[in-house]
Parts: C-alpha cells; structure tokens; sequence
C-alpha cells in the first residue's frame, strides 16, 4: 500500500533515542530483507522489521512505537543472529518497547504492554518465570474485569492443560538465589531512568 511520509512528521532524533536505549546500529541497515524473510512471527505484524528499520531511521517515532510488531516480536533473535549488517534487531525491538512504555504509548496491542509488566513482575518475585501466574497477572491486566479474566483464562484453559500434561509448565513456583541482587539492578535502572528524564 502506498503511504505519504510527510517530513514535519518525523522526528530526526528517534534513531538516536533508540539507539541510546539499547537498538544499537540501526542506521547500518541496508534494508536487504534478511530479517523479514525469516522473522516467525512476521505474518502477524503489521510492518515487517526490514520496515520497522527503515521506519526508525526515518524518524516516523509516532507510527513505530504505535505499531503491533514492537509486541509481538518474540525476542527469538533469528533476525539479529542473520543480520549482514550486523543491525541487533531484536535489541532495536526492545528498545522500542521500553521507549513506547515510558512515553506512555497506548500500543495498537494494548496486551502488549500488559504481557511485559506482567512479565517482569514474576520476574522480580522468583528469579524465573512461573506461567500459570504470568497468565492470571496478563489476564488480569489486559482484560480489566473479573469476569473478563475469568472468560480469558477458560479460552486458555485447554492449553493450559495440555502443556501442563506434557511437563511444560510447572505446577508451583520455583525462586532462584539471590533475587535482591536481581532486584537491586532493577532498582539501579529506575533510578537512572528517573534522573534522565
Ligand atoms: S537484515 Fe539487517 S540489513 Fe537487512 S533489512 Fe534487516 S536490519 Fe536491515
Ligand atoms: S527477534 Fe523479533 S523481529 Fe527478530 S526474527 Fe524474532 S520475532 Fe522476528
């Protein structure tokens, strides 16, 4: 489909924003298509990464970080790991994901941001992730009500249960050691976010 850039949309400070919040090297990208072509949940975005690249470098902030392909990137790294330019894709993705959070960005996926927090939250509390809460806290989140989260999780309840029947999910948590250091890192980075803004 055909689209207008128009350039009092663009922002020339975006590459440089993303970079500096962890997508190094985007601007090496030479938009071959490597990534696209072997990205596996592509056929679910709404831009493909070669897009996404072209689109960060051309500044167009507001579409990017409005985008479902920031979330639902699965952070599997085939793109990065084939890249010839060496352009770390997926940290660019992850980077766009922390910038649309702190902006406060409602997301064309509202679950997206709803999967993360829930994420790190489980994340903070075990060292490691426990699925069964991380469905319960992302249920909750995304759908708002309690009936909602009810309805969410029976539409996942069969898949729960087949996973679980082949030892993919675990009944009870696990903690790993030394979880404050963990929270302590986590604290050191909001506090440096605070202090840049
Ligand atoms: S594989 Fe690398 S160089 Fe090619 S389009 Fe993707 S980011 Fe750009
Ligand atoms: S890291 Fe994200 S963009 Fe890259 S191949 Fe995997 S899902 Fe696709």
């Amino acid at each position: 489909m055909e689209q207008i850039i128009r350039l009092k949309d663009c922002d020339p400070n975006f590459v440089y924003e993303v970079e500096e919040a962890g997508g190094e090297n985007v601007h090496l990208c030479f938009q071959c298509g490597t990534c696209s072509a072997g990205c596996p949940t592509v056929y679910t975005m709404d831009y493909t990464p070669r897009q996404i690249m072209r689109m960060v470098t051309l500044g167009i902030k507001d579409k990017v970080l409005n985008s479902e392909t920031i979330w639902v990137c699965a952070s599997c790294y085939t793109c990065q790991t084939r890249c010839p330019r060496g352009v770390e894709i997926t940290n660019v993705m992850g980077a766009l994901k922390s910038i649309a959070i702190r902006e406060g960005v409602r997301a064309a996926n509202e679950k997206g941001p709803a999967f993360y927090n829930s994420f790190v939250e489980i994340a903070l509390s075990y060292g490691r992730m426990f699925e069964p809460l991380l469905m319960l806290k992302f249920a909750q989140k995304s759908e708002g009500s309690l009936s909602g989260t009810l309805k969410h999780l029976l539409r996942h309840a069969s898949l729960g249960m087949e996973l679980t029947k082949k030892g993919k999910i675990a009944l009870m948590p696990h903690k790993i050691k030394g979880r404050e250091h963990m929270k302590k890192i986590i604290e050191n980075i909001r506090k440096i976010e605070e202090e840049e803004k």
